[in-house]
């Protein structure tokens, strides 16, 4: 079975082509600009060169359309017919409390991700229009939609309700929800299975460090606590929004500034976390070239970063009554040593017994970077999204052709 995955933003559209016999991904890619003056097309082909093209694709209707053409190219392209594509499989960040779990897209399930816009408004329109462009171009595809926020689902109220009136939480869902779950359910399995212990029982501690930045306290598999809220700028600092802060700095900060509601929501989301402190860059690998190079700011953003995570790793070892291994992944926590260093250096109380060998080696797979002898294990596992949509999407349809 081939599964088209789909990851739909507003004004761009990645996708993989996955062959579900073997897991292999037949081709990837993705169209950026889409709406603007000149998009453009990248598009890898596995085992074939890659191919670039300028285009000029005004809605993601015709970015599927390109997507589908590029897949079935007499050169380049990996299928005979479209008809070869099973199913198509998209990522959507919110999924409120309606879905715990991943489903096949109707009319009913389009209704509810179109009433769960204003929980997240920059990112579910944009999965939408996903959905009704892969509609148009494939009619007779299922498709599958898995939800960021449903691995958290599981979480007791104690963790995802915040103390404020209730009735904020029973009228409008004010609530925390969690995000980046596909990624934690993706490296707990994994972190699991290199334990060699059922997942059910252990306490983990997944850290998602991109751009994005979230940690998961994982407690027999499932999500205990987790550091976004209800949206994704609650909880660690990141590369430009802010995590925890004083809330009541909202309302003063825009007193002082004059700041309008809009000016301090972009603050908090575009303009904190590693870029406002170190003045340089969001991007990690430029904090890091700059500290080397004596920057203090630089230094200060990457103490404040690594201060914030490894509090929450307490918080969530404390959580649980205990951990039994913490796991890095995404792109800071798959490639910089010096962060997973800098936490793993300061947690010795928790029994990390850290091999700096093994998490400077230029190894770029699933390993370990404790001693074996260590009490509390401590893994580096990249993480693969796309797959796990896939074989949710793989599985789910599966079970409606045996239901059928
Ligand atoms: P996203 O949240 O957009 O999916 P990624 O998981 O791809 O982000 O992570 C992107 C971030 O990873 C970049 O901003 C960069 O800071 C960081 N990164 C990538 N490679 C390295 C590296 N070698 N060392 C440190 N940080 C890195």
């Amino acid at each position: 079975m081939n599964i088209l995955v789909i990851n739909a933003g507003s004004s761009s559209l990645k996708f993989q082509l996955f062959n579900m016999n073997d897991e292999s991904v037949l081709a990837k890619g993705k169209v950026e600009r889409i709406g603007m003056d000149s998009s453009l097309v990248c598009y890898e082909p596995a085992g074939k060169p890659e191919e670039q093209e300028v285009a000029e694709i005004l809605e993601h209707t015709t970015a599927v359309r390109k997507v589908l053409q590029m897949l079935v190219h007499k050169r380049h392209g990996v299928l005979e017919s479209i008809d070869e594509i099973d199913a198509v499989g998209h990522r959507v960040v919110h999924g409120g409390e309606s879905f715990p779990s991943s489903v096949i897209v109707d009319e009913d399930v389009k209704r509810e991700i179109r009433r769960l816009f204003d929980l997240a408004p920059l990112h579910n329109p944009a999965h939408m229009l996903g959905i009704n462009a892969v509609e148009e171009n494939l009619p007779q595809t299922p498709q599958v939609v898995v939800f960021d926020t449903a691995f958290h689902q599981s979480m007791p109220a104690a963790s995802y309700l915040y103390p404020i009136p209730m009735v904020l939480y029973r009228k409008h869902k004010i609530r925390r929800y969690g995000f980046h779950g596909t990624s934690h359910a993706y490296v707990s399995d994994r972190a699991a299975k290199l334990l060699q212990k059922p997942l059910d029982q252990l306490k983990l501690i997944t850290c998602h460090i991109g751009n994005g930045a979230s940690c998961t306290a994982v407690w027999n598999g499932k999500s205990y606590d987790t550091s976004m809220g209800m949206t994704p700028l609650e909880g660690l600092m990141m590369g430009t929004r802010s995590g925890d802060i004083d809330p009541a700095i909202v309302p003063y900060a825009m007193g002082k500034e004059d700041l309008t509601l809009g000016e301090v929501n972009s603050m908090l989301n575009k303009h904190s976390g590693l870029i406002a402190i170190s003045g340089i860059s969001s991007d990690m690998r430029e904090i890091l070239e700059a500290m080397e190079a004596g920057d203090r700011g630089a230094k200060l953003a990457f103490d404040m970063y690594e201060y914030r995570l490894r509090k929450y790793i307490g918080a969530y070892a404390a959580a649980m009554n205990g951990v039994d291994a913490i796991v890095f992944t995404a792109g800071v926590g798959e490639n910089s040593a010096a962060l997973r260093g800098a936490v793993c250096g300061n947690l010795t109380f928790l029994g990390i017994e850290f091999d700096e060998a093994a998490n400077l080696s230029r190894d770029r797979g699933e390993r370990r970077i404790t001693t074996e002898a260590s009490r509390v294990q401590v893994l580096v596992i990249p993480t693969n999204e796309e797959l796990v949509i896939a074989r949710d999407t793989h599985e789910l349809i599966l079970a409606r052709t045996n239901v059928v």
